[in-house]
């Protein structure tokens, strides 16, 4: 591998599990090929990614740091007030230091004499790469002068739903009342007929100008002065929607399921170099291993697997729904209920919840836990269906295994996601084999960063 000769990218995620895990996949995909990565997590989740260490002795090119977030520490950061205080506090304090941030890698310039030393192995910074509700990094990256591509955390269906927000506000489709949701909605070309105003994002169910339906409609748009998009999907899931996008960027690298490319990519290196080597996934969270021992007991196929994500809060109501229905099913579970799951005014433990009734059906049945390694549950041959919130990571996880996908969209654009995709599993692992667009985009993608 010659060393010199390869760029240095920056990759920046937005502060949230879901985003932080494609992006850092791809850095992982992109250190596989030699390209020298910059990865960039707002502080806490520097700490918290405990990974760190074992991707960076994996991928020599892989350089982690970390960059203030502005919110004071004892901030609770949750979704209840995400979008209010991150939003902007990136915005105005994290902007201003991402600027001298980039003008020291652009330049290889550093403060403090080790990180100066390191940095000198380094060539100058050549790209940024950053995600789809981050363009003040947009406007950084413009300021110091370095091209930026933007890597949207989504399908390209919700993507397409969120660039036509301005054109179903035009066509009076917006803003509605929460009555008549099945009505079909016009105004998203290429989905005429599909789409009902629940399956819109749920920021479609404010009004037209609050502010986080204005943030949502100024980010999309700016995402367009982005000299590329990467998207983690692959042409087969939607090709159909994609020709719609095309005509707004100069270039599309559809590279997904990340996950799966870069599964495929590191067994294939590891069987030609007989190294015992594995990807490592990105958690933030203490994955309780457990599981994986109790699913090895339970019956081919027999288990289904519960897990909302890292966002979604349910309701005490909702909560006891899910549980009535998983114990009355007569059928094994697994069910991620993370601590917080319940809404910080009901957020009593879990334990102290069980209503009694439910108690025998849950230990001979269930098997409950804060955060699991959930690709490979899935890939589990034990579980045989998968209740989901439908967020695009979950989702492309789900295809991949081939689990039958029960969908229980709540937020965001979950609801685009469980409206969009069927079974897909065939399809996705031609996308990533040799002859696959994925595996043919990425090696376009990594030539094009190197053409810098
Ligand atoms: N995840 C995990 N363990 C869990 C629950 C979720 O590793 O117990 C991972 C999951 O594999 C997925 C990510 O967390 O990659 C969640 O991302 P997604 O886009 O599905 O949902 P979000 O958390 O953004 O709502």
């Amino acid at each position: 591998m010659e060393m010199e000769r390869q760029p240095h990218v920056l990759l920046f995620p937005f502060p949230a599990q879901g985003h932080i895990k494609p992006m850092l996949t791809l850095a992982q995909l992109l250190c596989h090929a030699g390209i020298h990565v910059t990865f960039l997590n707002t502080e806490l989740n520097h700490h918290l990614l405990t990974q760190r260490q074992a991707l960076s002795a994996r991928f020599p090119t892989l350089h982690f740091h970390s960059i203030s977030d502005g919110l004071p520490s004892d901030h609770p950061r949750t979704i209840a007030v995400y979008y209010q205080d991150i939003v902007a506090s990136l915005r105005s304090k994290t902007a201003p230091l991402l600027c001298q941030f980039l003008i020291s890698k652009k330049n290889n310039v550093d403060k403090d004499s080790a990180a100066a030393a390191a940095a000198a192995q380094l060539p100058p910074l050549g790209c940024v790469i950053t995600d789809g509700i981050m363009c003040f990094a947009i406007d950084a990256a413009e300021e110091v002068g370095i091209p930026v591509i933007v890597l949207p955390i989504t399908s390209a269906c919700s993507f397409w739903c969120y660039s036509c927000i301005p054109n179903l506000i035009q066509e009076a489709q917006l803003p509605f009342e929460d009555e008549d949701m099945d009505r079909i909605v016009s105004g998203v070309p290429g989905m005429e007929g599909l789409l009902r105003r629940r399956d819109l994002p749920s920021i479609c169910r404010m009004p037209t100008d609050h502010p986080i339906m204005q943030f949502y409609i100024k980010e999309t748009k700016a995402i367009t002065r982005a000299s590329a998009l990467i998207l983690n999907t692959f042409d087969d899931l939607e090709s159909s929607i994609l020709s719609h996008l095309a005509p707004r960027f100069s270039k599309i690298y559809t590279i997904g399921p990340l996950h799966a490319l870069l599964k495929s990519r590191i067994k294939d290196d590891d069987l030609s170099s007989s190294s015992s080597s594995a990807a490592a996934t990105a958690s933030l969270r203490q994955e309780d291993r457990r599981c994986m021992t109790w699913l090895d007991t339970q019956r081919l196929g027999s288990v289904i697997f519960i897990s909302f994500g890292s966002l979604v809060k349910l309701t005490r109501v909702e909560l006891l729904e899910f549980w009535h229905g998983l114990v009355s099913s007569g059928t094994p579970f697994l069910w991620v209920l993370r601590s917080d799951v319940l809404w910080s005014d009901e957020g009593e433990h879990m334990g102290q919840v069980i209503p009694t009734e439910l108690e025998m059906g849950t230990k001979e049945r269930g098997f409950i836990v804060d955060w699991v390694p959930q690709e490979e549950v899935l890939a589990h041959e034990a579980v045989g269906g998968f209740l989901t919130h439908s967020g695009w990571n979950s989702t492309l996880e789900g295809i991949w295994a081939g689990v039958s996908m029960l969908c229980w969209p709540k937020l965001a654009d979950q609801q685009v996601n469980s409206r969009c995709v069927g079974r897909f599993a065939k399809l996705a692992r031609n996308s990533v084999s040799e002859s696959g667009s994925s595996y043919h985009n990425l090696q376009q993608l990594i030539q094009d960063l190197r053409n810098l």
